[in-house]
């Protein structure tokens, strides 16, 4: 079984290591005997609805964002189409700002996303940044782990589930208590790290998820997740 992954923007929406949850992605596909392609979706591509099975997009500065969003345009309903036949997206902080309806930078014009996620984002004076710790119904450990560094504020409209609860951190706004959406097989999040590499089980799902859109149901063999695991524990306990 093989899996295609489209990487949007890997050369301007790629802060704080977000690379290596494509990286994660693959490997743990790899360590299963699936094969994968990533093609790098960059500005100026055409993206085939019905390709990929997986994409990602990683999180930028706010000048970055300008240039992804003009671009995004040509490719909204192209990708839109994709989410509706359950592509799955993992989206990180600039790149899930995105992919909401607006993004309102402090000092220049509104930014317009794709509207895949019903959600919108303020950007604050608030600096909220630091290591997070969520709680979440999506995986058996209930505990996602990362890092953020965003001055946005989301808010979710209808239709749209948080990732899970905030236990430590900011989260989507610093006010409402949650963290990152969820609409469809489509995520988001404000978690850099990058958040796959210790988040095992959120990886796997992701991985089956994807699966499922191309071959059905797929049990994933087990692999040891003892550095992984290790990993999440450390970040948990570190004291904000
Ligand atoms: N410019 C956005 C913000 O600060 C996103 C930053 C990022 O991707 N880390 O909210």
């Amino acid at each position: 079984m093989k899996l295609n992954i489209g990487y949007l923007y890997p050369n301007i929406m790629n802060i704080y290591g977000d690379r290596g949850n494509v990286i994660a992605f693959a490997k743990r596909c790899e360590w299963r005997g699936l094969e994968t392609e990533i093609t790098d979706l960059d500005i100026n591509t055409t993206i085939d609805s019905e390709k990929y099975d997986f994409y990602f997009f990683g999180g930028g500065q706010d000048k970055e964002q300008i240039l992804a969003s003009k671009d995004l345009r040509k490719n909204k309903a192209n990708l839109k189409e994709a989410v509706e036949k359950g592509a799955v997206i993992l989206s990180v902080c600039g790149g899930y700002q995105l992919l909401g309806n607006y993004y309102q930078p402090l000092k220049s014009e509104k930014l317009m996303g794709l509207g895949i996620l019903n959600i919108k984002t303020l950007a604050s004076n608030d600096r909220m940044i630091g290591n997070i710790l969520i709680e979440s119904g999506l995986i058996n450990s209930k505990k996602i782990v990362g890092f953020e560094n965003h001055s946005g504020k989301t808010y979710l409209g209808e239709g749209v589930k948080p990732l899970g609860k905030v236990l430590k951190g900011w989260g989507n706004n610093g006010e409402d208590g949650f963290e990152g959406a969820r609409y469809k097989n489509v995520f988001g999040t404000y978690m850099h790290g990058s958040v796959l590499p210790k988040n095992n089980e959120f990886c796997d799902l992701l991985i089956k998820l994807a699966l499922k859109r191309r071959y059905g149901e797929v049990e994933l063999k087990d692999l040891d997740n003892s550095a992984e695991e290790n990993a999440r524990k450390i970040a948990e306990n570190i004291k904000q």
